[in-house]
This record gives C-alpha cells, structure tokens and sequence, in this order.
C-alpha cells in the first residue's frame, strides 16, 4: 500500500520519534503519502489537562515543523497535516472553530471517550453497559454525519463484554451509517501489533459481510509501526479471514 493518514507526534505525550524519523520510515517501507493526525487538543475551559493530547498552544509548531519537513522532502514523498479528532459533549463546535485558524489538510474520527473525556468513560476499557456502547454507536454515527471526517479510526475500540447480540445490534448501526456515508472503516495496525482488543474479527467479518469500506490506519506513535501489512506477523491472515483487501490505501483527494 502507498499510504498512512494515521501518525502520531510526540505532542500527544503517549508517542515517541521525531517527524523526520517517521517520514524516513514511512520512505524507507514504501509509502508515497505520509498523513500526520496527532490527536486534536480539546478546547478545555475548566482546567482539565488531558494527558493524551497536544495543548492548543502546540498547534502551531506542529504546523511548522511539518511544513518545513513536507518541502523537504516533496520530492519523495507527499506529506498532509491533519488530526485525529473526537466529537466531546461540548466542545466539537468551538474546537471546530478554533481549527479554522489552521491549514488543516484532513480530519479522522477517532471516539476515545464518550459522551467526553473528563468525566466519561473510555471505551477501550472493558464494559458490558450497553448504554455505553449505544452511545458510542450514537457519537460515532452522528460525527460521521458532519462531514468533516475523512475516515472512522478503530470503529471497535470499544471493549464491550456483554452479549453478542447486544454488540452486533449497535456495531451494526455504525456499519450501516458508514456504507450510507460512504465512509471508510479503519483496521488499526497499532492494535493488531500490540494484541489489543482491537481490530477484531467479530466486527470485521460483520462489517465485510455488510458491504462496508475499509482503510488501514497504522496509528502510529512509533516510527516502527509504518510498515507494509505483509511485514506485520498475522496482519495480512487478519485482513484475508475478514475479507478485506486493500490497494494503494489513499483517500479520494488526499493521493
Ligand atoms: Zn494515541
Ligand atoms: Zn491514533
């Protein structure tokens, strides 16, 4: 594949690298375009810091930086700035605002916490609360309708130990709005490497069967996660029993 829209900067305090070590890798392994989408600093009004994102004050240098580095290095490979962004309970239209300061290239979804951050819950913990993943289903369902995004990043983050039953009725709904939006799903190369609950093969066949899309997104918060999927042990027999294949992996106008 040619692409990864999905990279992580050091701003977001969970990542490690410089941005010349992840375009070299991304050069080195084959990729032709190299999406930065470190996670969007929240507009926060009451003092909470979050300890997984960059602070608005960052943005600009983290504009910077990687415009200088895409002029560098135009000549061999395309590079596009963007965020990997959450649709918070109070802030998406400020923060949506805010953005507009910014050359923002692109924009994916990616729900951490519903109905936000700093007093919700994650959703990569275990739950069997439906009411939580209902709302995860809702959020994700209705920022997809916004338009603003250009893919669903880990769309079965959530960690729902509950009955099948109950997770293929919501994560069904989530599927559905995708193939009505035309709306890629991510399968998330850093969970798969870090044998996490996610990408997993109860959402993917479910979603394959449907007639979903699908992106590969390397989330990458190390350099070493961008990698072609055959050079990731299980990954290509992941994709292969889940009936998802994949090409160049761009976005339609991000190439
Ligand atoms: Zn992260
Ligand atoms: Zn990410």
């Amino acid at each position: 594949m040619k692409a990864n829209y999905h990279t992580h900067t050091v701003r977001c305090k969970h990542a490690v690298g410089t941005e010349r070590e992840y375009i070299e890798a991304a050069i080195e392994n084959g990729f032709k375009v190299l999406g930065f989408s470190d996670h969007v600093p929240q507009p926060y009004t009451n003092g909470f810091v979050s300890g997984i994102r960059m602070d608005m004050s960052e943005v600009p240098d983290y504009f910077d930086t990687l415009t200088k580095l895409r002029e560098e290095y135009k000549d061999r490979i395309k590079i596009y700035i963007g965020f990997e962004v959450e649709c918070y309970e109070g802030y998406f239209e400020t923060l949506m605002e805010e953005l507009k300061k910014y050359p923002v290239d692109y924009m994916i979804l990616g729900q951490h916490h519903v109905p936000r951050e700093e007093d919700g819950t994650y959703v990569g913990f275990k739950t069997d609360s439906e009411d939580v993943l209902k709302l995860y289903a809702d959020t994700a369902i209705k920022a997809m309708k916004t338009g603003k995004f250009k893919y669903l990043a880990h769309p079965d983050l959530i960690n729902f130990t509950g009955s099948d039953e109950i997770y293929q009725k919501h994560m069904r709904r989530i599927v559905e709005a995708s193939i009505e939006q035309d709306f890629p799903l991510e399968v998330n190369v850093y969970g798969f490497a870090d044998r996490r609950q996610y990408p997993c093969d109860r959402f993917f066949s479910m979603a394959s069967e449907m007639g979903a899309k699908f992106l590969i997104g390397g989330d990458a918060h190390t350099p070493k996660l961008l990698k072609q999927p055959e050079d990731i042990p299980g990954f290509t027999e992941f994709l292969k029993r889940n009936g998802i294949k994949y090409g160049d992996n761009f976005i339609e106008g991000l190439e």
